[in-house]
């Protein structure tokens, strides 16, 4: 095991968002989350990211509690171990892909020719080479979204968090994305925890957690199962 939220509690005001969720995922483990809209998904993300302190319950990292860390221990850890993939890809409009790609190494101290250099290498193993000099917009919405997969890898986190995201896309780019988070994570042994609300995303993973409002679905039914009926 990687990491682990035991009972994690949240609300936001009086909504509560999670509400009491144990979940303990392998190394190397594809994990989705999945779940009608609302049931506290993304909350459960950010919670295991570090990105987002729990009200209650904990969360553990490789013998670290994540949840009891400062700010500034938790963005440190987020810089080094974990990658984070969004719905939209969320790019630097004004750099270049190959520019984007590299900065994350470039704010670890990694040397601008070096991080130019690991930059390349991974938009090549996403398909996107061709697109290095080319800005955000200058391209399709795949497109930016395997840039932002090589930007969220290129650290190469022990665990990369990925919220819908093939959630803005079409279904071939979708699968697109999907079959090089895959095959990467596999590659590099990397934890992935995606959520998503649809199954065929979900039927990716290795494994299912279902949420509804705010808990584990007992039944043990998830999309997959369901959509598989
Ligand atoms: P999901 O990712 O499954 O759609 P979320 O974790 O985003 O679920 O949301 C869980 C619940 O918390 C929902 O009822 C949602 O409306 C509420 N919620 C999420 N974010 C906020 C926020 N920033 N402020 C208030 N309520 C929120
Ligand atoms: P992908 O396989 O990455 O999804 P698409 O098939 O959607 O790519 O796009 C094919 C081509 O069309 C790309 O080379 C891209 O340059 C161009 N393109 C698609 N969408 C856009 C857009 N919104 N803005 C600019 N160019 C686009």
């Amino acid at each position: 095991m990687i990491i682990e939220g035991r009972s994690l509690v949240r609300s936001y005001g009086a909504t509560p968002a999670l509400r009491g969720v144990s979940v303990a995922v392998d190394e190397g483990e594809i994990l989705a989350v999945t779940g009608p809209s609302g049931c506290g998904k993304s909350t459960l993300l950010h919670c295991l990211a570090g990105i987002m302190r729990p009200d209650g319950g904990e969360v553990i990292y490789r013998d670290q509690r994540v949840s009891d860390l400062s700010e500034a221990a938790r963005a440190r850890l987020r810089r080094t171990d974990f990658g984070v993939l969004f719905q939209f890809g969320q790019l630097v409009m004004e750099l270049t892909a190959a520019e984007n790609v590299a900065l994350p190494l470039l704010l670890a101290g990694t040397g601008r020719r070096e991080a130019r250099t690991a930059a390349l290498s991974w938009l090549d193993r996403l398909g996107v080479r061709d697109l290095a000099d080319q800005r955000p917009g200058e391209v399709s919405g795949g497109q930016q979204q395997r840039v932002a997969l090589a930007r969220a890898l290129v650290t190469e986190p022990r665990v990369l968090f990925a919220d819908e995201p093939t959630g803005a896309l079409d279904t071939l780019a979708g699968e697109q994305v999907l079959g090089h988070l895959t095959r990467l994570a596999r590659e590099q042994g990397t934890t992935v925890i995606l959520v998503t609300h649809d199954a065929r995303v979900a039927g990716y993973a290795d494994r299912e957690l279902c949420l509804r409002d705010g808990r584990v679905d007992a039944s043990g039914l998830g999309l997959v199962s369901e959509a598989a009926r």
